[in-house]
């Protein structure tokens, strides 16, 4: 319970946070005081009893389909992102561990000098220890993003909601940035998403948590505390349900 004597929503969830969300307002890398202020919320999300997955991308560093543009072979260039995510993961388990919480990085890119490799079993022993679990490697193959790692991961641990960080507030009908005119969704359905092309994650992400009846929680990554308001349904945020 919080100070509040509001409850959270959700007993076990994915948090998929993207790579530009930890390098705050620099043009790329990481931002310590950003990463910080973020292991601090997940840190009070695991303290209110929930259970913490968290997909990290790797966008601040690196991203495949950049790569490939400039003349890297695409599955190259995909191995390369994969790092980059693990890299996150690194400086996100240790600002956790600094705000007093347990965690571990699990990779989908086996590298044991440096993390556990990924196996559910795994995932769920540490998430049963309430220990909070950082998912590098997204899906360990090439052609996939982060985005699909986190409903991947969400499908096969069981997760009772997605929480996909971004930096706007929720799902728009056109990008906020570039159209004034963009109206923001309270709701949709996963169907409705779909078919307006409502670029927030890839398409296999969405069909992924279609399938297995996963609610999608869209919201901004900016505030102080926005991770366990978007557990409790505080602050503004678009729904995505079956
Ligand atoms: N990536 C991959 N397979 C995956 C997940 C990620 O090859 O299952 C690579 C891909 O090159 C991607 C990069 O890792 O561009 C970083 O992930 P992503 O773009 O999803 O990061 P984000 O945009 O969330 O920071």
């Amino acid at each position: 319970m919080t100070d509040d004597g509001s409850k959270p929503k959700w007993r076990r969830v994915v948090v998929k946070l993207s790579g530009e969300a930890l390098q705050g307002d620099q043009s790329h890398g990481l931002d310590p005081a950003v990463v910080d202020k973020i292991a601090r919320d997940l840190a009070r999300a695991a303290s209110l009893g929930v259970e913490v997955a968290v997909v990290v991308g790797g966008g601040n560093f690196f991203r495949g389909i950049q790569g490939a543009d400039k003349g890297i072979e695409r599955a190259r260039a995909d191995s390369i992102g994969m790092l980059a995510t693990v890299m996150n993961a690194l400086a996100l388990e240790y600002a956790i561990e600094k705000a007093g919480q347990s965690a571990r990085v699990l990779s989908a890119v086996p590298m044991p000098s440096l993390c556990e490799p990924y196996s559910r079993q795994a995932a769920l022993h540490h998430l049963g220890k309430q220990r909070i679990v950082i998912l590098a490697g997204g899906t360990g193959n090439p052609f996939f993003t982060t985005d699909t790692g986190a409903a991947l991961r969400g499908c096969e641990l069981s997760c009772d909601a997605i929480l996909k960080a971004t930096q706007v507030d929720g799902v728009y009908s056109a990008d906020p940035k570039y159209n004034p005119d963009a109206t923001r969704y309270d709701t949709l359905t996963h169907d409705e998403a779909i078919a307006r092309n409502l670029a927030v994650m890839d398409t296999a992400a969405f069909a992924l948590a279609r399938e297995n009846k996963i609610p999608i929680i869209v919201f901004s990554i900016r505030s102080d505390g926005a991770i366990c308001d978007a557990l409790e349904g505080k602050g503004t945020a678009t729904l995505v349900m079956p």
